[in-house]
């Protein structure tokens, strides 16, 4: 924050930083529509292009006299100083997001048609983070050796002012829409691993893995099927990671506690005066479901739209943009969220309970994956945390971190549900 108290990175305003980047959005993927569809080359991955935009009004000389023009032919006006904007792989990214199922026009009324929103950033790595009105993206700044990494990446996902602002487009994870009781961002590491004074004074902190064990010491539980379904996409996800040797990421968990939300909500019923005898008269309903075991036919593997479709009949959401943009559809998992439809479930979490038996519904993705072996040996907090649990061999680091990560889940934060927890009682509104 400036002395004018305006928000700046790199000494650029956020709010031209925004604008800047919904323009070149706009410009550059509006523009592929033209370019035809084809299998990605080896060179669409290493490919930048650059396009230059001038401010608001151009001038130029014609026959001596003053004409203006808005902004150039190529690109629109605007009324920040000139800037360029630069794309990274956009056939490459054009290819990934036809793959998700994002269709460009859809990606151009999410990144550009509203004003992006900045959200406060927990990490210590100076990124800014936006997220579009829909909620649907999330835009990350990077540093200039992580765009390189990212660039690198790139064909492994195919087989499987005066100062440069990188960024990075990604799903947002945790809908704004649904209240999230908790937030962590989880390493399966101890070391140093608790949330400071500060961001636990904030309205919805990001908390990390020592305040998880402490508030739920018993872990969280999970359907059998989901647990296994969650684990194994966990482990195929790590196994990605190591092989990028890629290490320093989190596991991202939102919790939305439904049972807590439902008892808020009759709280704030009974202070408005509402008949709580009407609320009441439903409570007799419960569900025998538990964390919503009806098993329903599995769809055929590979039909990932029926999938989407049948997960999204209980939505009050719009459906989401992504193919895989929801946690429970990115496990795969054939659970359905619960047995009935209600208002109350929100859309696209996976359904668990916490210790007390109350109902939570998770939201889940792996985050922050631009850190490799190389650039984290600078990071002297990643190797003290290794050293403090017991890596000795220096070799095998990602590999470490990929094994800790993953008996962390498996053994501490997810659990299977054990019966008596699924037998209780659920009393409903
Ligand atoms: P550091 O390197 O210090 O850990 P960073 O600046 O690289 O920090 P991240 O770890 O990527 O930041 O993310 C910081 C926080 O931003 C996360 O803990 C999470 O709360 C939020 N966040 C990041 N990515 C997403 C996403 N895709 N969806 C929702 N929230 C996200
Ligand atoms: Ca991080
Ligand atoms: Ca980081």
């Amino acid at each position: 924050v400036d002395h004018a108290g305006q928000v700046t990175y790199k000494k650029k305003s956020t709010t031209m930083l925004m604008t800047c980047i919904q323009t070149g959005i706009r410009q550059f993927v509006g523009g592929l529509a033209a370019e035809p569809r084809r299998d990605l080359l080896v060179q669409d991955f290493s490919i930048t292009e650059s396009l230059f935009f001038p401010s608001g009004r151009s001038y130029f000389l014609v026959r001596g006299i003053k004409k203006a023009i808005e902004g150039s032919t190529l690109t629109p006006a605007h009324h920040y100083s000139d800037f360029r904007f630069k794309a990274y792989a956009p056939i490459a990214f054009r290819y990934f997001r036809e793959l998700f199922g994002i269709q460009p026009d859809d990606f151009l009324l999410s990144m550009c048609n509203d004003p992006l929103t900045e959200l406060s950033n927990p990490g210590a790595s100076g990124s800014i983070f936006y997220i579009t009105d829909d909620e649907e993206f999330i835009i990350k700044t990077l540093q200039h050796k992580e765009a390189e990494f990212l660039q690198k990446l790139l064909p492994g996902y195919y087989m499987c002012g005066g100062k440069n602002i990188r960024f990075i487009v990604m799903n947002n994870l945790l809908p704004l829409s649904v209240r999230l009781h908790e937030k962590y961002d989880l390493k399966g590491s101890s070391y140093k691993r608790r949330a400071s004074k500060r961001e636990k004074a904030k309205h919805s902190p990001t908390l990390k893995d020592l305040d998880f064990l402490a508030n739920h010491p018993e872990g969280i539980y999970l359907e059998a099927d989901t647990y296994s379904a969650l684990i194994n996409t966990m482990q195929r996800d790590c196994r990605v990671l190591q092989s990028f040797q890629i290490m320093d990421y989190s596991l991202l968990v939102g919790i939305h506690n439904l049972d807590q939300a439902l008892k808020d909500k009759n709280q704030a019923g009974d202070l408005a005066g509402d008949s709580a005898a009407s609320c009441g008269a439903a409570s007799t309903t419960s569900v025998s479901t538990g964390v919503g075991p009806s098993q329903k036919e599995s769809t055929t593997s590979g039909d990932a739209a029926a999938r989407a479709r049948s997960f999204s009949r209980g939505r009050s959401m719009k459906q989401r943009l992504a193919q895989y943009s929801t946690a429970m559809e990115s496990i795969q998992a054939t659970t359905e969220p619960l047995a009935v439809e209600d208002e109350d479930i929100p859309a696209g979490g996976i359904p668990a309970r916490n210790h007390r038996g109350e109902r939570i519904f998770l939201y889940i993705g792996i985050i922050d994956i631009l850190q490799n072996y190389r650039m984290a040996k600078k990071l002297e907090h990643t190797f003290k945390s290794m050293l403090h649990e017991g890596d000795t061999i220096s070799v095998h680091r990602p590999g470490f971190y990929a094994q800790r990560f993953q008996t962390f889940f498996a053994e501490r934060v997810f659990k299977k549900i054990p019966s008596s927890l699924k037998q209780s009682p659920i009393k409903r509104k």
